[in-house]
């Protein structure tokens, strides 16, 4: 009797892995990446299992990951001593995408190749990456600690179907190979393969082993160590190329683009730690999913505890990767301990400034980078002001805005290029908000600030009233909302429009009275303004009244 079963991919699956073959064809090799950083990560699950219960490494704590190729059978075998897999493990993993949100992110591919490998970036390939280069997959494998008969055999073609057997497997962990399509054989050779482990693997923090391919006769066939295998935040700065910490990224954010930008530091002395932060180049599809996985991975003392340990940043700071390696955390730290330790909320501090003073940096050093981080994440980086009242006037500085000066939609003024364009004598920051763009650049708030040649930030996202009422000022400057209280242009306003407003003020009185009394249940006051040259009248805010956008986010939720 056999308790082989078939089992049919979840839908999602079906559609990832039909548009990572297709997609991703050009890009054939980081499929070795991605299973030996799946190696690695459960090397490091292992690890960090066997501190509670050492009998989970049955015997060998020695953790490595085995790289073995077969050019007749066109094969390649991938085999670690990690955690491995239980049944119910293996369907879950490799028949399923566990992450919300996954059926409406593949909603918006287009079936255009090109855009969507770049939005598969924003997934992460992973596992079924395999089936980019092979016409069927066999994993073995068996959870550490369990029965050897308790192993499994998964088995698919990529095909919307795989099986899943219990077989008796005598090692623990997983093993999985490759059978080579037509057009990838190539891989199925050991300098190719020694390459791939290095370009990609080689600071992964096991070691890849071989088997060496003697070149002379008689000489012996040895196992040798592939990549450098010391984990890469532990090396120093000027040790490490720009490429080896790009490859690091990948590993740890399960991204296959280039990160915009890093941070590597040791601290030492109150604290001792070493982080190394990087930016993304582009938003994963759940950025705005409260509940998607973010956070740092947390290493103690080398050991890895915990993937996405939320508590290292804040929440307006989600879009940060990295790894944080403390020595004054206890190796059984848990993440109830970390939501209430002195200790992990100094490195949070400090991991926030750093994180801001890596974008500061970013966008001096290259601004058309920095540019494109803004794009991909400013909005979240506007939750800024809000969260983390300290830091205001430092997010402050790295906030873009589109304004008068340029008239365009796109957000890439900063306060600092604003302030150096501030006309003599004027001493606040002025701004508007619309729902759209459109909207606020066409408002007759602005009138007489185009008259005057004052510029205007222009705010249109859904977060910036809320944002504003966070900000009052920066470098020494308030911000004023153009549509709100009584305005007043500083010394831009000349006496003479002064003199001028009081004029009209009193000659017009009665008409005034006239239409107070008219609206009177719908306005407070009526007033002449300079603030308009073409427009008759307009709405103006109270000062210290809900502005008309806050307004309508209230009354949509319902408040
Ligand atoms: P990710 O690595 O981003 O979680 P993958 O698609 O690469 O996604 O892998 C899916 C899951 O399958 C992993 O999270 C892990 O639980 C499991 N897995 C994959 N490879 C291995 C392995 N070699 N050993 C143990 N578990 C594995
Ligand atoms: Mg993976």
């Amino acid at each position: 009797e056999t308790n082989k079963e078939t089992l049919g991919f979840q839908t999602e699956v079906k559609q990832l892995l039909h548009l990572m073959i297709h997609s991703l064809y050009s890009n054939k090799e980081i499929f070795l990446r991605e299973l030996i950083s799946n190696a690695s990560d459960a090397a490091d699950k292992l690890r960090f299992a066997a501190l509670k219960d050492d009998s989970l490494y049955e015997g060998n704590s020695d953790l490595h990951i085995r790289l073995d190729f077969d050019k007749e059978a066109n094969t390649i075998t991938l085999t670690d001593n990690g955690i491995g897999m239980g049944r119910e493990d293996v369907i879950e993993n490799l028949g399923t995408i566990a992450r919300s949100g996954t059926a409406e992110f593949l909603k918006q591919l287009s079936g255009d190749e090109q855009k969507d490998s770049k939005l598969i970036g924003q997934f992460g390939v992973g596992f079924y990456s395999a089936f980019i280069v092979a016409d069927k997959v066999d994993v073995y494998t068996r959870r550490a600690g369990t029965p050897v008969e308790e192993g499994v055999h998964w088995q698919s073609a990529g095909d919307g179907e795989f099986t899943i057997e219990q077989v008796v497997r005598e090692q623990h962990g997983t093993k999985i190979v490759i059978h080579l399509k037509p057009d990838a054989t190539e891989f199925a050779d050991g300098f190719r393969l020694r390459n791939l482990v290095k370009k990609y693997s080689d600071h992964i923090s096991f070691p890849v082993i071989m088997k060496s391919e003697p070149t002379e006769e008689g000489e012996e066939v040895k196992d040798e160590t592939v990549n450098d295998a010391t984990a890469l935040w532990t090396l120093p700065r000027n040790e490490i190329k720009d490429e080896e910490y790009k490859e690091f990224y990948k590993h740890i954010a399960h991204d296959f683009e280039d990160p915009l930008t890093w941070s590597h530091n040791k601290v030492e002395g109150k604290l001792d730690y070493t982080s190394l932060l990087y930016i993304p180049a582009r938003a994963p599809f759940d950025l705005y999913n409260r509940e998607a996985p973010r956070g740092l991975k947390l290493y103690v003392q080398r050991v890895f505890i915990m993937d996405d340990a939320e508590q290292f940043l804040p929440l307006y700071l989600r879009f940060t990767k990295g790894v944080v390696d403390s020595n004054d955390l206890s190796l059984n730290v848990s993440r109830e301990i970390l939501q209430n330790d002195s200790t992990v909320d100094s490195i949070r501090t400090a991991l926030t400034k750093r994180s801001l003073d890596m974008l500061s940096k970013l966008s001096k050093k290259d601004a058309d980078a920095y540019q494109k981080f803004w794009d991909e994440f400013g909005t979240v980086l506007k939750e800024g002001p809000a969260e983390d009242f300290s830091n205001r006037e430092k997010i402050a500085g790295l906030l873009r805005f589109a304004t008068t000066h340029t008239g365009e939609s796109t957000q890439n003024v900063s306060l600092d290029q604003y302030i150096e364009r501030m006309k003599e004598g004027q001493n606040k920051i002025y701004y508007i908000t619309a729902d759209n763009f459109m909207a606020a650049k066409s408002s007759p708030h602005l009138e007489v600030f185009r008259k005057k040649g004052v510029e205007v930030l222009i705010l249109s996202d859904r977060i910036d009233e809320w944002m504003m009422g966070y900000l009052n000022e920066y470098d020494g400057k308030q911000f004023q909302d153009v549509a709100r209280g009584d305005l007043d242009l500083g010394e831009v306003e000349t006496e003479e429009d002064k003199k001028h407003k009081e004029e009209a003020a009193e000659e017009h009185k009665d008409l005034l009275e006239r239409i107070k009394t008219a609206l009177s249940d719908r306005v407070q006051e009526v007033r002449v303004t300079n603030r308009l040259t073409d427009s008759p009248a307009c709405l103006v805010v109270g000062d210290f009244d809900m502005g008309a956008q806050m307004k309508k986010i209230m009354e949509a939720a319902g408040q």
